[in-house]
């Protein structure tokens, strides 16, 4: 049970804040040139801690960090490459109730899910990618010696705040087990727990260099994009900066990966089991506050059983609950930042004035911080706003289809391709679906599963690159 592990209910004490924390680099925390900015925990408003600001001049002591450390970490087996992956999994073990706190005091999400979910995620994939360190030489990657594939050098990467340490260890446990040195930029709103990570890098004795953590905005980010000495640019985040970042990179040799946004349909047939694809629907958009890039935020039913369904997923939507994170009953947690809640509410307003029908439970929303409360948008038409854009919020679209090949043609009609779910108990009618549907993922009968056995990644706006699985290392090697 090695990637159950599920520690007990949680209190804020499990968790030490510092006032003021500093960059990661070289193995050491170090002050940044840049003015400091404020994490806020956004379900009280409270500020956590003051974290420091890396300019360009700080990114590239960073770079030159990883750089000499790569010397070091490349020239290493594979073998020993893997005990410190493994050291470092065991210790996320380990603090794992620490790091699920203060993922839910900076991000917001309900304890529930970072107890439950991220962390044990988290551990997995480190333990994962240690497993692979030393059989690159024999995975299909070429021969060994001469012939054996070669790490790409310093990887810079850039990710979110929607999971801030799984987005982290998609990014850091590949390139590592590669023989590959980071400079990682976390996101602005989710700092914190990068850097508990960058002390249990010390607390596993990782030679200096290999992994450094720069905090800051998104100038922080284009900088470690930017910087000539490295090799890989490893991005997670919005289509819109994701398309800043490929025209950075163009022309420049770097290795370039996007993950980017999504609008996921999840598809529900008349045959379907329907408690269990109401289950489905809304794990599949209210897990995360549905701060998800493969959140399933279009529902496609099927005509026939539009009514049955719709009045099952209200009764559902009745008994979530929404507020604080910390409390181990709570659903749904609070919005990552007014931005975040700002641009949530704009969109639904955009709904409801092109004439879709606006439907929340009754729910008391805390009077501090940043809330929305879950929300169905019904008579959504494919021209809807709320049918095209990611809100990445707690509100689905729903829209009908009759006929299979409707639905595959709706659930495509979206510059995105990130994932899609498909409830029916017809296994050819699956496969005939996953076949046709233009996305990364498709789950049958389930939604938001993750393995990290599993390639994740996108098809057209949704970006492009695997993460996870045997295609997640090619991300990070020369072959
Ligand atoms: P964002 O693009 O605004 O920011 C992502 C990161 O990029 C942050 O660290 C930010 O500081 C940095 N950044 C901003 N401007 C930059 C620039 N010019 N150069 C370099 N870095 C820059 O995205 P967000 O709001 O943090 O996250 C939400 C988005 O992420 C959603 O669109 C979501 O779908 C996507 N996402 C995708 C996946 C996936 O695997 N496909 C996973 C999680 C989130």
């Amino acid at each position: 049970a090695i990637f159950e592990y599920a520690p007990a209910p949680e209190s804020r004490d499990v968790v030490t804040l510092r006032s003021s924390y500093g960059l990661f680099i070289n193995g050491e925390f170090v002050e940044g040139s840049g003015k400091p900015f404020k994490t806020v925990n956004p379900a009280t408003e409270e500020t956590l801690a003051e974290v420091a600001a890396a300019t360009s001049d700080d990114v590239d002591r960073a770079v030159q960090a990883a750089r000499k450390a790569f010397g070091v970490w490349s020239a290493l087996p594979g073998s020993e490459r893997a005990k410190y992956l493994f050291r470092i999994a065991r210790i996320i073990q380990e603090r794992a109730r620490e790091l699920a706190v203060l993922e839910s005091l900076d991000n917001g999400k309900p304890i529930r899910e970072s107890r439950d979910v991220d962390l044990p995620l988290v551990a997995a994939h480190f333990f994962y990618y240690a497993g692979w360190a030393d059989k690159l030489q024999y995975a299909g990657f070429g021969r060994t010696g001469q012939g054996a594939p070669k790490p790409l050098g310093v990887a810079g990467q850039v990710i979110p705040w929607n999971f801030p340490l799984l987005m982290l260890a998609w990014k850091i446990a590949p390139a590592l087990a590669c023989g590959n040195t980071v400079v990682l930029k976390p996101a602005e709103t989710t700092p914190l727990t990068a850097l508990l990570f960058a002390d249990i890098c010390r607390q596993a004795e990782l030679p200096p260099g290999v992994v450094n953590i720069v905090t800051g905005a998104g100038d922080t980010g284009a900088a470690v994009v930017a910087h000539p000495d490295v090799d890989k640019v490893a991005f997670t985040g919005s289509t819109e900066v994701g398309r800043i970042i490929a025209r950075a990179v163009a022309g420049t040799g770097k290795k370039l990966t996007l993950e980017l946004g999504g609008k996921a349909a999840n598809i529900v047939f008349d045959d379907a089991a329907i408690d269990q694809a109401v289950e489905g629907v809304v794990n599949g958009i209210f897990f995360n506050q549905g701060h998800v890039c493969c959140a399933g935020s279009r529902l496609l039913v099927q005509e026939s059983i539009h009514d049955e369904l719709l009045d099952a997923l209200k009764r559902r939507l009745a008994t979530l609950r929404v507020g604080d994170p910390l409390d181990k009953n709570t659903d749904v947690g609070a919005i990552n930042s007014a931005e975040q809640l700002a641009k949530i509410r704009r969109l639904s307003e955009i709904g409801e004035s092109e004439g879709a029908e606006r439907w929340s439970p009754a729910c008391e929303l805390p009077a501090k911080g940043f809330w929305f409360p879950p929300t169905l948008f019904t008579g959504v038409a494919q021209s809807h706003t709320v049918a095209r854009e990611e809100i990445f919020g707690p509100v689905l679209s729903v829209l009908t289809f009759r006929t299979p090949a409707e639905a595959v043609e709706k659930a495509n009609n979206t510059p995105y391709g990130l994932s899609a779910g498909v409830w029916t108990e017809k296994g050819s009618r699956i496969l005939w679906m996953a076949e046709r549907l233009r996305a990364g993922v498709v789950w049958a009968n389930t939604f938001n599963k993750f393995d990290p056995a599993s390639p994740f990644g996108g098809y057209k706006e949704s970006g492009f690159g695997r993460e996870g699985g045997l295609h997640g290392l090619e991300a990070y090697l020369d072959v």
